[in-house]
């Protein structure tokens, strides 16, 4: 089936529910009312002249309408081209070119003031782009308004015609270890993993889904939005971008049952001031994803909020995303330390990273997946493509991990942020959860420096509890000893403020890197 005939039929079954919920402005749609926007607005692309395999871009923080625009391009089988938030004109300029698109639909202000007037000179420069619309202004009006020129049934006919197989999304990387990489993505791809991470989950038509997360990126507009609409449950979106205080009122005042984050995000609302005062008793699940999860963190999320059958899930955009994720069954354990087993339909294992055998059970290495989820590939980048899935179908996902005798997997780190020290392999995630365990530490980063004697240097950047006294590196060190190997503990000490950040929330080792480089010349 295709993401427009199964909203077809979740709005057959549930029209009555609500499908979106706009918290911070009050606007809200059921089935019904979601579809029929959804509906129009596939019509105005028609009537724009957009038919299938057409892309369109969007670059828009979090609202309503990106969630429309995400449905009506997938109901006439155009190809949805998520622009990343964090890109500027210069990037802008090269995705719109390298992706042909047709539309472009932002916001009228976003990020800078001079904004409308650099979107004009970039669109100048894209000829096959017909025109760029702007939501909440005339030419959003206009866009809908061209829907009556066409049909109700082209649309339908349009949807026929998609097939579960073609592209519909290109979707990029975080950029968490450089430049994002597009991910080119089917039907069957998005729409089953959205699917079976609501099913791990139970959602139903009752449940209500907090996401603060960037649609732009898979955890927003897969694990959120396609989880929701594949179950008839409510999409509740809390504010355009991420704040602590917007997220927790959220789930207080649409009463919502699971709440989204990365870990970061998770570790910004239970550290809030205002934390107890928000009613959080209806929460019962939810996911944490995107990055490693501080055991103890987890464990606040259990205990401080209620979340008893929340899930750690784990991807990347080029699987759609998630390809391991706990289930509420699974013991507190094995939630809180491990990101669960092999999703329904798919295939894991871990390889050496030499010689690429499988390795024994408890063994590190790379992580590969296999399956429904894998994506089509980068989009017109063959070379890029056959380096990430080899000719069997495995993706490789340059990650780190060992997996049990029963299967749990747990992500060690990133094979490009493994440090090399006096011939000793260190996984900075190591350390960074032993340093986790000082009461004054809310945010630990672990990176390598290059050293002349040892190659390299352990480095620990460090973000302390408010009101926290500095902690020296003779401190960090003390700290360590007797309880890390003496190679693990940290030469270094960098206490910040923050951490140079992606749009989704992770931490930018490369820039944290660049930044300490910097700072010790
Ligand atoms: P880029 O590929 O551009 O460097 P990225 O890999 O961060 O950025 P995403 O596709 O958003 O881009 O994220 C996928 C990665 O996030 C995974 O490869 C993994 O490193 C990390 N990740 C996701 N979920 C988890 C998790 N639950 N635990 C640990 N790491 C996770
Ligand atoms: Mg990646």
């Amino acid at each position: 089936t295709t993401i427009g005939a199964d909203l077809d039929a979740t709005t057959e079954r549930f029209g009555e529910r609500d499908a979106l919920v706009e918290s911070a402005t009050g606007r809200r749609w059921n089935y019904t009312e979601f579809h029929r926007e959804v509906v129009t607005l596939a019509a105005a692309f028609l009537a724009r002249g957009v038919t299938a395999g057409d892309r369109v871009a969007i670059w828009a923080p979090n609202c309503a309408e990106w969630t429309m625009v995400q449905y009506a391009t997938a109901k006439i089988g155009a190809i949805l081209v998520n622009v990343n938030p964090a890109y500027r004109s210069h990037e802008l300029r090269y995705l719109l070119q390298q992706s042909g698109s047709r539309l472009l639909i932002t916001v009228p202000k976003f990020k800078s003031s001079d904004y409308a007037a650099m979107i004009e000179e970039v669109v100048a420069d894209c000829p096959l782009l017909a025109s760029s619309i702007f939501i909440g202004t005339d030419s959003w009006t206009a866009l809908l308004a061209d829907a009556r020129l066409v049909d109700r049934s082209a649309v339908a006919a349009a949807q026929n015609l998609t097939r579960a197989d073609d592209p519909i999304n290109i979707q990029y990387t975080s950029g968490t270890t450089g430049s994002p990489k597009g991910a080119t993505l089917s039907h069957r791809n998005i729409l089953n993993n959205g699917f079976f991470v609501g099913e791990l989950l139970g959602y139903t038509e009752a449940d209500r889904v907090c996401i603060p997360v960037p649609f732009y990126h898979c955890f927003g507009m897969v694990i959120g939005n396609l989880a929701c609409t594949t179950h008839g449950s409510a999409m509740v979106i809390p504010g355009p971008s991420f704040e602590p205080v917007e997220t927790l009122r959220a789930v207080e005042e649409a009463r919502c049952t699971s709440l989204y984050g990365v870990p970061t995000m998770f570790i910004a609302e239970l550290e809030h001031p205002d934390f107890d005062s928000f009613d959080l008793s209806s929460l019962r699940t939810g996911v944490m994803a995107g990055s490693p999860c501080p055991v103890d963190v987890m464990k606040q999320v259990l205990d401080r909020m209620g979340m008893t059958e929340v899930g750690i899930c784990y991807g990347m955009t080029e699987t759609s995303p998630v390809s391991l994720q706990t289930r509420p069954d699974d013991s507190v354990e094995k939630r809180v330390s491990t990101v669960g087993r092999v999703g329904p339909h798919l295939e894991v294992k871990i390889i050496d990273t030499v010689t690429g055998e499988v390795v024994r059970r408890g063994a590190p290495g790379e992580l590969c997946t296999r399956g429904y989820s894998v994506m089509l590939g980068y989009w017109q980048s063959p070379e890029m493509t056959r380096d990430a899935i080899d000719g069997e179908g495995w993706m490789h996902t340059g990650d780190l991990a060992v997996m049990d005798g029963d299967g749990y997997v747990v992500i060690t780190g990133r094979i490009k942020d493994m440090v090399i020290r006096g011939g000793e392999n260190i996984y900075p995630r190591e350390v960074e959860e032993f340093l986790f365990s000082h009461p004054d530490i809310i945010d630990a980063q672990v990176i390598g420096v290059p050293d002349e004697k040892y190659g390299e240097e352990l480095v620990a950047c460090l973000r302390l509890r408010t009101g926290a006294r500095d902690l020296t590196a003779d401190e960090v060190r003390e700290f360590c000893r007797g309880k890390l190997a003496h190679y693990k503990v940290p030469r270094y000490v960098h206490v910040m403020d923050s951490f140079p950040m992606t749009v989704t929330g992770k931490v930018r080792k490369i820039e944290l890197r660049e930044q300490v480089r910097m700072h010790s010349a």
